[in-house]
């Protein structure tokens, strides 16, 4: 069954059925950001009216239990009171004054605090502005064009970062016959062959086509930017050395390594991936859980490269509403909360949700693979059950399971990420009802997902 007519479950949901209606009158699509549309699942978006610790509810009035938690963000769960008292303080003293305040030195401490390599901090509203400032601090400060990244690794929309993200054949310079690599392409109309011209797309994990590219063009090379540990194209965490080799290859050639936490950064542990695979990067960029549901986001790094910016330095970067000190103290409350308690607490609730998706799958006989980056994790319906690697590896999915998959459960009160290509999120308030809710839902959703193999 491939049921991705968008009436089809329209009946589960009446009221987000007639807003998605309207919406798509208004926005394209009916949404701010693509994948909420459901489009890769079908069936109707569900508009959200409220969220309280591990739950969220939706215009109909349905309860679910989130795996999703905006994606990220939602580190401590829905409406943390902690979080909405300093969210509520922070407003009532005026919610923006293009002037600097005390609290945005609070957040950027913390992040150095958890983060050693981090020395100084620019906030910006969000990850694909930190990861486009940090590309343009690399380029104006090697004086090089070349960006390296990997496929299947998001760093957000921005231009020269939406090159061949989608090739799972990768890489540059066909020009000089190398069969490693060839020009980045624009994945999207909007974005000019010059704009991607010089990204170089490389399979992810492949340590070999790095050194590769190294060999023909290193001196061109500006930076390789890679996802810490991969988390947008379902769960791929780096394999064993990957991230320490792109450290040794960018430091032999004079080229720099951004290391871009938006997704891993402080979720995964105090200090993100870097608490777990401590590589130290040039640049870092974070959001997502930095912020606690509000637009901020940052990059940071070595103080000589960072002094590199306006004001004392040359390269350009602004921002109106950056360090927005209401978002800073959503961004700061959530990270305060952050304790060593609440990584074990998703590290466990993680654990246990990955034991039962797959022991229900097994059950269910369904062909799977789980994998994990510290608490965030993915199923991936693949037929042979590998290791999933890279792109073309996680693109071996059976997405007619992931369908079924994701519709049973959400029938049952529990809403998963509605793409098979991306993390699920526990938070810190997934606990007790909740969690045996999910746990009472996954043999159904095994054998939804096993009847709709193909
Ligand atoms: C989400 C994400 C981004 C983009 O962040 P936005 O706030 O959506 O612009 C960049 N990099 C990674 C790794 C992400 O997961």
């Amino acid at each position: 069954m491939t049921s991705l007519d968008s009436s089809a479950y329209a009946y589960e949901a009446p009221v987000s059925a007639d807003l998605f209606a309207r919406a798509r009158t208004i926005t394209p699509g009916g949404v701010n950001s693509p994948v909420r549309a459901f489009r890769a699942v079908g069936g109707t978006p569900r508009f959200m009216a409220e969220g309280s610790g591990p739950w969220i509810t939706d215009a109909d009035g349905r309860r679910y239990v989130d795996l999703v938690s905006s994606w990220g963000p939602m580190i401590l769960g829905h409406a943390h009171p902690a979080v909405v008292d300093a969210v509520t303080a922070a407003a009532r003293r005026g919610f923006s004054f293009g002037a600097p305040t005390e609290g945005e030195l609070d957040l950027a401490e913390e992040i150095r605090d958890r983060v050693p390599p981090v020395e100084r901090v620019r906030l910006v509203n969000s990850g694909t502005e930190a990861v486009m400032s940090a590309v343009r601090l690399a380029r104006g400060a090697t004086g090089r064009p070349v960006i390296v990244k990997f496929a299947g690794c998001y760093h957000g929309h921005v231009d020269a970062l939406l090159a061949s993200a989608g090739s799972g054949v990768a890489t540059l310079l066909a020009a000089s016959g190398s069969d490693v690599a060839r020009p980045g392409r624009p994945d999207t109309p909007g974005v000019t062959a010059g704009a991607a011209a010089d990204t170089v797309v490389l399979p992810y994990n492949d340590v070999a086509a790095v050194e590769a590219v190294f060999a023909e063009r290193g001196a061109d090379v500006a930076c390789v930017i890679t996802e810490a540990a991969a988390g947008n194209m379902g769960v791929v965490p780096p394999l064993d050395g990957f991230n320490a080799a792109l450290r040794r290859i960018t430091a032999a050639h004079g080229a720099l390594l951004i290391m871009d936490e938006v997704m891993t950064g402080f979720r995964v542990s105090r200090a993100g991936w870097y608490g777990i695979d401590p590589v130290d990067a040039d640049l870092f960029t974070f959001g997502k859980v930095m912020g606690g549901g509000l637009p901020a986001a940052a990059f940071g790094g070595r103080a000589d490269l960072m002094e590199r910016l306006a004001p004392v330095g040359p390269v350009y970067q602004a921002g109106t509403l950056s360090g927005n000190p209401v978002a800073v103290a959503a961004g700061l409350a959530t990270l305060r909360h952050c304790t060593d308690e609440v990584y074990a607490h998703c590290d466990e609730v993680a654990a246990v949700l990955r034991g039962a998706a797959s022991a229900a799958l097994f059950a269910a006989s369904v062909p799977h693979r789980v994998q994990q980056a510290g608490s965030m994790f993915s199923v991936f319906f693949v037929p042979d059950e590998r290791q999933v690697r890279d792109y073309d590896d996680a693109r071996t999915q059976d997405l007619a399971r992931y369908t079924a998959f994701f519709h049973a459960l959400l029938a049952r009160g529990v809403y998963l990420p509605p793409s098979a290509f991306e993390a699920w999120f526990v938070n810190a308030a997934l606990t007790g009802e909740a969690l045996d809710r999910v746990l009472d839902a996954l043999p159904a959703a095994a054998r939804a997902a096993a009847e709709a193999g193909q």
